[in-house]
Parts: structure tokens; C-alpha cells; sequence
């Protein structure tokens, strides 16, 4: 490749910019020309295209959102779309792509380099919901929000001797809850990917509210329902009436941690010098610390594995 572009696409999150910066700079540290789309697919297929220098990304690696901005799009979705934003790629010289972005994004990708454009996928979801690799850029962040105001929220609940209903993001991944809920000791972790009985914590509850425990936190992931129904539920069985937070879109604000400008600078990196090497059509990602490139028909086929010892780990220590 001699010229590339980058674009973040679906739902933001924070990093999102790291990785923008270390593709901009890795390029041009390796002599390629580079170009940024603005808005994801949407850019691509409208020819929002332009050209980045080293400072064109000064700034950016400590603030969340995206500078590049991100959109769905529909006529992405079709394959004149597609060839639009394919030709306005090659008009431009530009043979490499790298995609920010979750599972939608990737899919489109996918099709990019079927068409014949050298890309990669970087993982930009808090949800943490891509396989083959353990951690997505924006989860760090998304987690330590999420840890940070159930601190705040323990504080006005043991004052009052209340319990906590707090419902998380990660639409059909338990992950940000589990992660969340095992930094900040909750009860009861209620996942996706675990099926749970709602008698057995009502009881629970009412069991370690008799024997003196008089505040709990439950966190509910936004796959398995609504934190009003639970508290509801709950209610019904033991005259305990939790309190409900949703946290919402918080959780995908504000300055990533260091780990995801960590990971989005190595990722960014990885993923150009993937495209120099002459791969094409794959995910990068990180496993046991380690860089890798999964093909990503095999990563948008596969379901993220569920952290079953960690559930484990989190319910003995909550007793
Ligand atoms: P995310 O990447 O966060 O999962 P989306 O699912 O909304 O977000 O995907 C982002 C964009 O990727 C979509 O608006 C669409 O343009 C493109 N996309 C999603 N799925 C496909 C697909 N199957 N084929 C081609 N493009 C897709």
C-alpha cells in the first residue's frame, strides 16, 4: 500500500481518537500517504474525504467522541453504495482502509475488501462484544464510569439502607456488568449469557437484610431487561424496593483511561504496519497482551466466550 484512510464508524467510543492518531502517525512515520473519512461509511459514499498531516491529530488522544465522527448508514448497506465508496477511494489512490468500529462495521469491511481494498478492523465498542480479542477500545473507560458512580451510589445507600438497582450498557454482552460488578462487589451480576432466577435473589436479599446487611447493588446488563422490571420483580417477592440508576450514555463519555489510549495506540499501529505487510480483510485485537490479526469473516461469525470463572469469582465474593 502507499496510501491509506481511516474512518470510525457505529457507535462511538472513548479511544476511539487514540486510534485515529496512531493510524495518522504510524502512516506517515512509515512514509504512506493518509487520508481521514469523516462520518464512517456515510464519508466514504459522499466523498468526505481528506488528507491528514502530524498535526492534523494533535490533541485529539485524551478526549472522548470521535473527531472523525461516526454515522449509520443505510446505503452502505447495498451494493451500489459500495461501489461508490469504492470509487471514491481508488480516484484518490487510496488502496487501504482501517475501520473503527464494532460488528456492523466490520461486516462492512468485510464487503470493502472483497472489493478489493486493503483493510483492517480495530475494535471501537465499549460493549466489549468482539471476539478474538479480550478487550475492546472504550471498555476500560466504560467500566471505570460505570465503577465510579456505583462508589457514589454506595455512599447515599448505606447512609439510608437501601438497595440499588443499576442497569449497564453492553447490549447483548454481559461484559461491562461483570467487569463492573466484580470491581465494585455487587450481589447479584445479571448477564445475558447466564441465566438468572429472580426468586433466588429476592430471598437473598431478604436473607442478608436479617442477618445485618443492609444495603445492596445489583446490576442489570442492558440485554437481559429493564432495571424497572427487576426492581419490580424483586419487589413483589420481598417488600424491598431497590432504587433503579440507568446510567445510559454516560458510560460511552468523557477522557479513555490510559488503558484504552494504550490499546488504541497499539492497535492503530498494528493495523498499518498489517496493511504494509499486505494483509488485507482482518481484525486486530489483543490476546493474553499480545497483538493479533483474526480474518474477519471468522470474527464476525464467532460469539464472544463469557468470562464464567470471573461470574464465579464475583458471586463467592459478594456473600
Ligand atoms: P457497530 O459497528 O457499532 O456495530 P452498526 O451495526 O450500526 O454499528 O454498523 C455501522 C455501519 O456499518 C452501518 O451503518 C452500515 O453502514 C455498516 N454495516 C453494518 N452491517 C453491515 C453489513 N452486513 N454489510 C455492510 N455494511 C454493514
Amino acid at each position: 500500500v502507499k496510501s491509506i484512510a481511516v474512518l470510525t464508524s457505529g457507535g462511538d467510543s472513548q479511544g476511539m481518537n487514540a486510534g485515529v492518531r496512531a493510524v495518522v502517525r504510524s502512516a506517515l512515520f512509515h512514509g504512506l500517504e493518509v487520508y481521514a473519512v469523516q462520518r464512517g461509511y456515510y464519508g466514504l459514499i459522499h466523498d468526505d474525504i481528506r488528507k491528514m498531516d502530524l498535526r492534523s491529530v494533535g490533541d485529539i488522544i485524551q478526549r472522548g467522541g470521535t473527531i472523525l465522527q461516526t454515522a449509520r448508514c443505510k446505503e452502505f448497506l447495498t451494493e451500489e453504495g459500495r461501489k461508490i465508496a469504492v470509487d471514491n477511494l481508488h480516484r484518490r489512490g487510496i488502496d487501504g482502509l482501517v475501520v473503527i468500529g464494532g460488528d456492523g462495521s466490520y461486516q462492512g469491511a468485510n464487503k470493502l475488501s472483497q472489493l478489493g481494498i486493503k483493510t483492517m478492523g480495530l475494535p471501537g465498542t465499549i460493549d466489549n462484544d468482539i471476539p478474538f480479542t479480550d478487550f475492546t477500545i472504550g471498555f476500560d473507560t466504560a467500566v471505570t464510569i460505570v465503577v465510579d458512580a456505583i462508589n457514589k451510589l454506595r455512599d447515599t445507600m448505606t447512609s439510608h439502607e437501601r438497595s440499588s438497582i443499576v442497569e449497564v450498557m453492553g447490549r447483548h454482552c454481559g461484559d461491562i456488568a461483570l467487569y463492573a460488578g466484580l470491581a465494585s462487589g455487587a450481589e447479584a451480576i445479571l448477564v445475558p449469557e447466564v441465566p438468572y432466577n429472580i426468586d433466588d435473589i429476592a430471598s437473598r436479599m431478604k436473607e442478608n437484610f436479617m442477618n445485618g446487611k443492609r444495603h445492596s447493588i445489583i446490576i442489570v446488563a442492558e440485554g437481559v431487561g429493564r432495571g424497572e422490571d427487576i426492581s419490580r420483580q424483586i419487589t413483589e417477592r420481598n417488600g424491598i424496593e431497590p432504587r433503579v440508576t440507568v446510567l445510559g450514555h454516560i458510560q460511552r463519555g468523557g477522557t479513555p483511561t490510559h488503558n484504552d489510549r494504550v490499546l488504541a495506540s497499539r492497535l492503530g499501529d498494528f493495523a498499518v504496519r498489517q496493511l504494509i505487510a499486505g494483509e488485507s480483510g482482518k481484525a486486530c485485537g489483543i490476546i493474553n497482551g499480545e497483538l493479533v490479526a483474526t480474518p474477519i469473516d471468522q470474527v464476525v461469525a464467532a460469539k464472544k466466550p463469557f468470562n464464567m470463572e470471573m461470574y464465579d469469582l464475583a458471586m463467592r465474593l459478594s456473600q
